[in-house]
């Protein structure tokens, strides 16, 4: 079975807050847990967004996504 690597998956998503494509490197990866399907990763995007990827032998998918987290300013006013 020949398979081409890249350019699989579904095109366009990206995070709708900030834009970053799920498909680049993660802004940060927050934790890596093994699961019996590969892994899940805790990645947090540039804008602040906690999204839970799924990674398995076909790849890497978002699963879910949070909202930016919404600090408020340190120090208030
Ligand atoms: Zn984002």
């Amino acid at each position: 079975m020949t398979s081409t690597t890249g350019a699989t998956g579904t095109t366009g998503t990206a995070c709708p807050y900030c834009g970053w494509p799920d498909h680049a490197e993660p802004f940060q990866v927050v934790s890596r847990h093994a699961t019996a399907a590969g892994s899940t990763v805790w990645t947090r995007c540039g804008c602040g967004s906690l999204q839970v990827r799924a990674v398995d032998e076909r790849g890497m998918r978002v699963m879910s996504r949070s909202r930016p987290a919404d600090v408020p300013a340190p120090g208030g006013r």
